[in-house]
């Protein structure tokens, strides 16, 4: 992989500093490129760049946005192996699961892109007569878009589109671990030509770059999408100077398994929402919340599934590593934790040596209570709880009792149990029969309480994110009111 440098105005430039950091192949530990190591300097120049565009940019037509938009998921379509390679080196994919992310971020490019030719509002009459009132969205400006490395370039599009269409000037900060995949995005921005300044991206330690970039008052929106501890740090700085804020939070997603449920579909479901993508995903299932009846059962069949999971980036295996030395450090000591604390561990539970990089080994950890720490954080990675009720109330309220909101998901027969499950629990996704994963472009993503700030990103949702409604008041005959 080449040297990744900072995308900003239309050309790529180091660093201010002259400082670089390494870009790692988590599957080998390897050093795969030197990265720009940005500072404050780069954030104002990106800034500046942004400022420089603004007015032009915002100027387009909704449709010529949308074909632009169309335009680069067109060169994307035709750079997808690329892309998939750097999903697959620097997050440590299997090369099938990183093409079929990347053609999910693809999918998002063209639903996004035909929004230039909807961007709908509505007509009101007033209660005056001669006078009627249109909405219309307008942009917001210059947006911060900071991005986590579970799912890069799906990441970058998630926000970079909706962005971009709706006539703001974006500036992206991509996590520290995944800088190649927003490179690339930006290679391609620029091949389609859209015009240098709308679409930047400075690269860096969250550290350095972060606060410079929220803080900025030229910043009028900051879309987040990581961790809740880094979220509410965000959401404290942007909020001093009332600046609209968007945060996609993490998950501590609940899977209910009844007693009428069909168990190897729910053992099926249990293996792919827990241990797809090594468990990095904010929708993972790592609470699983099984009937007393069928408990030992289901235990059974998720055990022996495991038993079968192969852990490398090769075709065929079933999971990758995890991202980084510190999340898997941060894994290991949450299961010494809980073990101190009584937990059985009955499988996995340590860190694998097939092969040299950041190996977890999926996980199941049974005899822990709803209140121990390893119930309620998220590790974010191929770690699940399994947890006995007597009733679905009781499941419920075991779902329930998290301080996060994201997702969650049901196995029943009963068409009773699963609307009382999706009335009752209290996320913003809820799947019946299904894993707690698996939105799509066209589908508005998001939680309650600690996984997020009730934004919905993806779906024609993502629009309210990065516009905003204009309301314009037409008297038409003025002298008759
Ligand atoms: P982090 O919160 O650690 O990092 C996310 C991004 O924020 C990175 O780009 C990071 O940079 C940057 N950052 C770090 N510190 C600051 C700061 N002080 N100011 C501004 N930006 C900063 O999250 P992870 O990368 O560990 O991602 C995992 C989390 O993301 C999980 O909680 C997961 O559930 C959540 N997530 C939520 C999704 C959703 O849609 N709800 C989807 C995907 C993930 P750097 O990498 O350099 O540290």
């Amino acid at each position: 992989m080449k040297d990744i440098l900072n995308y900003i105005g239309g050309k790529w430039v180091p660093a201010q500093g002259g400082e670089t950091f390494a870009n790692v192949n988590p599957h080998s530990g390897e050093t795969l490129c030197q990265v720009a190591k940005s500072n404050t300097l780069d954030v104002s120049a990106a800034i500046a760049s942004a400022q420089s565009v603004q007015e032009s940019w915002m100027a387009k037509t909704a449709v010529e946005r949308g074909d632009m938009g169309r335009a680069i998921t067109v060169g994307m379509e035709q750079r997808k192996e690329e892309i998939a390679s750097i999903v697959a080196e620097e997050s440590g994919k299997i090369f099938d699961h990183a093409m079929g992310e990347t053609q999910a971020a693809i999918e998002m490019g063209y639903f996004i892109a035909g929004e230039g030719r909807r961007n709908y509002g509505k007509t009101m009459e007033a209660s005056m007569a001669n006078r009627q009132v249109l909405t219309v969205r307008q942009p917001l400006g210059i947006a911060a878009l900071i991005i986590a490395s579970n799912t890069p370039i799906a990441n970058v599009t998630w926000k970079a589109f909706p962005s971009m269409f709706c006539g703001n000037v974006s500036i992206m900060k991509p996590s520290e671990d995944t800088p190649g995949t927003a490179a690339i995005f930006a290679e391609i921005c620029h091949e389609a030509g859209l015009p240098a300044g709308v679409f930047n991206v400075v690269q860096g330690l969250g550290a350095d770059v972060g606060p410079a970039l929220v803080s900025a008052p030229e910043v009028d929106l900051v879309s987040f999408t990581g961790g809740h501890k880094t979220g509410s740090v965000i959401n404290r700085i942007a909020g001093e100077r009332l600046a609209k804020v968007c945060l996609e939070l993490g998950g501590k997603n609940a899977l209910v398994v009844c007693d009428d449920a069909d168990l190897d579909l729910a053992a099926k479901w249990i293996i792919a929402s827990s241990f797809s993508n090594a468990g990095q995903r904010c929708a993972a299932a790592s609470r699983i919340i099984a009937f007393s009846g069928i408990y030992d059962a289901l235990r059974e069949k998720v055990l022996s599934a495991m038993k079968n999971l192969k852990l490398g980036v090769e075709p065929g295996d079933d999971l990758g590593p995890v991202i980084n030395q510190r999340q898997l450090d941060n894994m290991l000591s949450a299961i010494e934790g809980a073990k101190a604390e009584g937990a059985d561990i009955s499988a996995g539970g340590s860190r694998s040596a097939v092969h040299p990089g950041f190996y977890m080994e999926p996980t199941l950890i049974e005899n822990v209570s709803a209140e121990a720490s390893i119930s309620q954080n998220e590790l974010f990675g191929p770690i699940t709880c399994l947890y006995k009720v007597e009733s679905l109330d009781e499941a419920i309220a075991l779902a329930n009792n998290s301080e996060f909101g994201l997702t969650a998901s049901i196995h029943t027969a009963s068409l009773h149990r699963s609307m009382e499950y999706s009335r009752r629990v209290r996320t913003g996704v809820v799947v019946v029969n299904g894993g707690t994963h698996g939105s799509e472009p066209h589908m508005g993503f998001g939680g309650l309480k600690n996984s997020g700030t009730g934004w919905r990103e993806a779906g024609a949702e993502a629009l309210d994110v990065y516009s905003d409604w204009k309301y314009i008041n037409l008297i038409h005959s003025p002298e008759k009111i």
